[in-house]
């Protein structure tokens, strides 16, 4: 493995970039304390409970993190409830919401390394990676800031006389989002800024293993000049906070992206209560490639798909279906490519691969590659931890490649959510599409050919939200993205996602003084 290369205390400071925020508080032992953000001010959790943070590579603990119960998330949907229902944003006009959103959008530009670094230090990406994350976050900010006063109703042509009938779009009210650990900002940002342009007011729910950036994100909120109230923000473990915020009467919406229990879990909840939800889930993405492909650009593919951000994914290309003809070459060059992979610290330019994140996800994986084996699946490479030097902590694994994997077999079927990959053998058009189907979820696919009408066949046919033909992983904030079947409910990014957080009433004006008959319908 490769030795990490010395960085400079700049690179991995966690200090504020501008004094447009101020720095969060740390204990006598150094470690930052992060409260929740209710009402505009954080505040201590009402339990009085913390929970610790740790790095996933250097393996410390750095932060405390309120323990939220339901008496915070009371207080946060409280807040947000009488925000949305009285005061400065109610009264602010959809310009003037957009206004706040674009300012929002140029602090998150101007703060986006700062961001990086915080993100880093809780869930151990690439600092490359997540630097281009956040420059790209503002586009959020601005394109739901620029559709926040386009929204417009109807005046429908009704075929009954006497009346006026026309449609209004206003926001649904109050939405609680919760968001797993993965990219807890852009996630957060997918919620939050159609939300805002809906004229809602939110609580934000950040994963336990990863609270520590959005509790920095929210001063450059608060810098912005948004009302107080209309973001907040309570921390804590899912079945404690995260109930309470599901449940509770005021809430209108739940907006959550994690893993497909947890989600089943929150929909049932929800139905309970009449909630809406969007729900982004997981998946077990088929990256198809066909023997007309470019090989070189395909297996970039395949390695875009599964081993970029460890896996850590929800469209990862975890099923790698190859036309048999190819098959072994395919696995041959796949294999090549990923030998020499660079291990180290995610802020060190250098690095490939960095840690998994957390250590039940570390735990995860081994599990499923035990799984893999006993399934009969062929290990061709990886499938176990990587020493990397100067890290004896880091939560490092291996890229993973089994081969002659069968559809049907468990390491196909479920999500991994790390850096191991099924390769799968297909004959045809028929029985790729067949494979790519043969799976409960439907989050996104891969196709690799050279052939137009075969892309569009494939296109048409794959049951899932997400189609990339010569490329994987691209998103745009102007494109919805979800998931069919069990990858989901409901659409986030593009016009669609703004839908999600509006409510149509319809409003009908009589145009005459005097009512027929009123016994009648009419
Ligand atoms: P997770 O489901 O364990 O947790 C996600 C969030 O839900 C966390 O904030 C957690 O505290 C909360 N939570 C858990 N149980 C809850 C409950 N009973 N009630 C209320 N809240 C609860 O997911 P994770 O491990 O943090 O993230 C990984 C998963 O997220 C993967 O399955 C991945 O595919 C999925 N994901 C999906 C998308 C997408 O857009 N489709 C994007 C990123 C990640």
């Amino acid at each position: 493995m490769t030795a990490p290369h010395a960085m400079s205390d700049d690179r991995l400071s966690l200090a504020p970039t501008s004094g447009k925020v101020s720095q969060t508080a740390r204990d006598a032992d150094g470690r930052y304390r992060y409260r929740h953000y209710i009402d505009g001010a954080f505040v201590d959790p009402a339990g009085g409970e913390w929970f610790e943070t740790s790095d996933p590579v250097e393996g410390d603990d750095w932060a405390w993190i309120a323990r939220g119960n339901a008496q915070d998330a009371d207080l946060a949907v409280m807040a947000a409830h009488r925000a949305f229902s009285t005061g400065a944003w109610p009264a602010l006009s959809a310009s003037g919401r957009g206004a706040l959103m674009r300012k929002l959008g140029d602090l998150i530009g101007e703060h986006a390394e700062w961001l990086a670094r915080i993100e880093m230090k809780d869930n151990g990406k690439l600092l490359s990676e997540l630097t281009m994350q956040m420059r790209y976050m503002s586009n959020y900010y601005y394109y739901y800031g620029g559709l926040a006063d386009k929204i417009e109703g109807t005046v429908i042509p009704t075929d009954k006389p006497g009346v006026f009938n026309f449609t209004k779009p206003e926001p649904i009210g109050v939405v609680a989002c919760i968001m797993p650990w993965n990219s807890p900002l852009p996630l957060t940002s997918l919620k939050l800024a159609p939300a805002l342009a809906a004229g809602c007011t939110v609580v934000l729910k950040p994963s336990e293993f990863t609270s520590a950036s959005l509790l920095e994100f929210v001063k450059l909120v608060e810098a912005a000049g948004f009302p107080k109230g209309v973001v907040n923000v309570v921390t804590g473990y899912g079945a404690e906070i995260g109930d309470a915020l599901i449940s509770h009467r005021h809430v209108e919406r739940i907006a959550f992206t994690g893993g497909p229990e947890a989600g089943r879990i929150i929909n049932e909840k929800a139905a309970r209560h009449m909630k809406r939800v969007t729900l982004e889930l997981g998946g077990k993405s088929p990256n198809i490639i066909f023997d007309d492909a470019d090989l070189e650009q395909a297996v970039k593919g395949a390695v875009a798909g599964i081993f970029a951000a460890s896996g850590q994914t929800c469209v990862a290309g975890s099923r790698l279906l190859v036309q048999d003809n190819i098959y072994d070459e395919c696995l041959d060059r796949l294999t090549c490519f990923i030998a020499d992979v660079r291990f180290g610290h995610p802020g060190d330019p250098q690095t490939q691969i960095a840690p998994i994140s957390t250590k039940p996800q570390m735990d995860k994986i081994k599990s499923y590659v035990q799984i893999a084996k006993d399934e009969g699946a062929r290990l061709v490479t990886g499938g176990e931890t990587a020493e990397v030097a100067g890290y004896p902590k880091g939560l490092f694994y291996k890229p993973t490649i089994f081969a002659d994997v069968r559809n049907e077999m468990r390491i196909a079927q479920e999500e991994v959510f790390g850096p191991v990959l099924s390769v799968i053998r297909f004959h045809d058009e028929e029985e790729a599409i067949a494979i790519a189907n043969d799976t409960q979820f439907g989050l996104a696919a891969g196709i690799w050919t050279q052939s137009m009408s075969r892309a569009l066949t494939m296109a048409n046919r794959i049951r899932a939200g997400t189609i990339w033909v010569n490329n994987y992983r691209s998103t745009s904030t102007t494109s919805p993205f979800g998931g069919f079947k069990m990858s989901g409910v409901g659409r986030e990014g593009g016009i669609a996602g703004i839908w999600e957080y509006l409510e149509v009433k319809s409003v009908w004006i009589s145009t005459v003084t005097d009512i027929p008959n009123p016994f009648i319908r009419r």
